[in-house]
């Protein structure tokens, strides 16, 4: 099977390889999980901190990359988007993205998309032949999360969100199990103080409170792109979808205890999903309507 990666691939890859042989059976070696690996295409909506997710994806040799984003980089995103540097300033994230990956591995498939994603309609078109999503947009708060869920769910493409506030790092996966909606009832039905919180934040820009810094942001980036990895390999240890990863960077510790259930209420994933994305009022009453029934 060496035949299936050159000669400069084999050497790039070496130690790849090595670490691969934790994995190998008599039905796959080393170098078919490095070509699985490269007959991958992952898609990443948002070049903010995700960046450095594309970037440590390029270095493992995921073959194809697509990435997304319309900002310019600030001065600002310096201190945790550090993929990036002083003289990028200015520029589009695509284009300076484009770049530095291209620096990083020159040998992948590197698709890069300036736009600005406003709705549900605008991710759909992106996940043909995609094997995962990470989806690194929060801003507008949780309606652009249900964006990118509603597509995902639609075309059945697994997708991790994930998020950091101050020293806690949240991470969760979405493949066939309860979808970011079903998330969004079972908070609504069992945490009082949810709702007040889900009016604050809906649509909210969070940039002028963002806590994110380096050591966070490459943290979180670490367990994205092993996940990732071990998605694209089909490994048997990976995250379990509907629960939440809450890794604390003080304590050092990873709690997975919040889990929630798919609901079949849910308009998303559920018995009679709908065709466009419904509003979060009409999400809202769907969780009381339930509620009122039980
Ligand atoms: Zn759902």
């Amino acid at each position: 099977m060496k035949d299936l990666l050159n000669e400069q691939e084999k050497e790039r890859y070496r130690a790849n390889f090595t670490y691969f042989e934790y994995y190998t059976d008599i039905y796959k070696s080393s170098y078919d999980m490095q070509k699985k690996i490269k007959d991958s295409h992952v898609l990443i909506l948002g070049l903010g901190g995700a960046i450095q997710d594309v970037a440590t994806l390029a270095s493992l040799g995921v073959g194809k990359i697509t990435g997304l984003d319309f900002d310019t980089v600030e001065y600002s995103n310096l201190n945790r988007q550090y993929i990036y540097k002083e003289g990028d300033v200015g520029k589009l994230k695509t284009e300076a993205a484009k770049q530095r990956i291209k620096e990083i591995n020159s040998d992948i498939e590197l698709n890069i998309i300036n736009k600005k994603i406003t709705s549900s309609e605008d991710i759909l078109p992106l996940l043909s032949n995609v094997d995962l999503v990470i989806s690194g947009i929060d801003s507008p708060g949780i309606i652009s999360s249900r964006w990118v869920n509603f597509a995902c769910v639609t075309k059945n493409v697994p997708v991790i969100f994930s998020g950091i506030n101050g020293n806690k790092i949240l991470i969760n996966k979405r493949s066939g199990e309860g979808c970011f909606d079903c998330f969004l009832m079972y908070c609504s039905t069992n945490d009082p103080i949810f709702k007040y919180q889900l009016n604050t934040l809906y649509g909210y820009t969070f940039e002028k409170k963002n806590t994110a810094i380096a050591p966070t942001v490459s943290i979180l980036s670490g367990f994205i792109t092993a996940e990732v990895m071990k998605h694209l390999l089909n490994l048997e240890y990976q995250m379990r979808a509907g629960y939440m990863y809450q890794f604390d960077v003080n304590e050092l510790t990873m709690n997975s205890d919040y889990h929630w259930e798919k609901s079949s209420q849910c308009p998303t994933c559920g018995k009679n999903p709908s065709k466009e994305l419904c509003d979060i009022t009409t999400l809202m009453k769907i969780v009381e309507g339930h509620s009122n029934d039980t």
